[in-house]
């Protein structure tokens, strides 16, 4: 595929829509290609400038999806627009739909043990065709054992949320183990096991999916003042060029 990507302060996201990036996904699945991918929103951008390592981490990614209403705002005023809005749980469930049509073998890595249990459960109703290769929780002090089920269980996907900068890190260190599609999906098993809630569409369609998660959780006000900062680099870099 001709990548065609817009530069947001130093991260190379893909201009696609959700539909064209399945369909993407699907192809390089079936051809057995190994591919990694990013769901970026601002607080990941901000990260990558601050620390060389992670942002020599996601230059390896093959895919950087923009995971954030922010990101979209940030290409508009850069007036390089990006489509829409790529959400890393949209991407993991049109997966997870396509991995029950053609019977393939997922890996989960990521999220607290009693979530991770009750991801396997409901995956199983709800996909019945996929084959769960291998769940381990996302706290764990030295990954071989997992690292060692990837490699032994050759998956076509692995799915891990253990948050960022962790889960690239992960996949950066370990996705020639196996050809697979390997995704970072932050929270998403949490949403998957009914453990935390996604914003109703109504907020989704508002762009304040954003609002409805710090409603939830007021302990996020923090990680989210990410935005500003971010929204002020912007506007640096578009009328500064620095
Ligand atoms: N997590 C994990 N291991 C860790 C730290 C976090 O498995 O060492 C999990 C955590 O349980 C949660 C996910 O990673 O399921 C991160 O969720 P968060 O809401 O921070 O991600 P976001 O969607 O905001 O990127």
């Amino acid at each position: 595929m001709k990548k065609s990507t817009v530069d947001i302060l130093g991260i190379n996201f893909l201009s696609t829509t959700n539909h064209e990036f399945i369909e993407q996904l699907k192809k390089d699945s079936l051809h057995h290609q190994n591919r990694f991918v990013v769901t970026a929103n601002p607080e990941i951008v901000l990260a990558a400038r601050k620390d060389k390592e992670y942002q020599k981490t996601i230059k390896q990614a093959d895919y950087v999806i923009a995971d954030g209403i922010g990101i979209i705002i940030g290409g508009s005023i850069l007036k390089t627009p990006l489509p829409e809005r790529v959400t890393g749980y949209d991407t993991l469930i049109s997966l997870l739909n396509f991995a029950n049509k053609y019977s393939k073998k997922i890996f989960l890595v990521g999220a607290k043990p009693e979530v991770i249990s009750q991801v396997q459960v409901n995956i199983k109703n709800d996909f019945p065709n996929i084959k769960i290769v291998g769940a381990y929780d996302g706290y764990f002090k030295d990954d071989h054992h997992i690292t060692s089920a990837i490699a032994s269980s050759q998956p076509d996907f692995v799915f891990a949320a253990l948050g960022f900068p962790k889960q690239e890190y992960f996949i950066a260190k370990n996705k020639n183990l196996a050809p697979a599609i390997w995704m970072g999906v932050g929270g998403s098993f949490d949403v998957l096991a009914g453990m935390s809630k996604r914003a109703p569409v109504f907020w989704q369609k508002h762009h304040i999916e954003w609002l409805y998660r710090l409603i939830q959780e007021p302990s996020r006000i923090g990680r989210m003042m990410a935005l500003p900062k971010y929204l002020l680099l912007v506007y640096r870099k578009k009328f500064f060029k620095r």
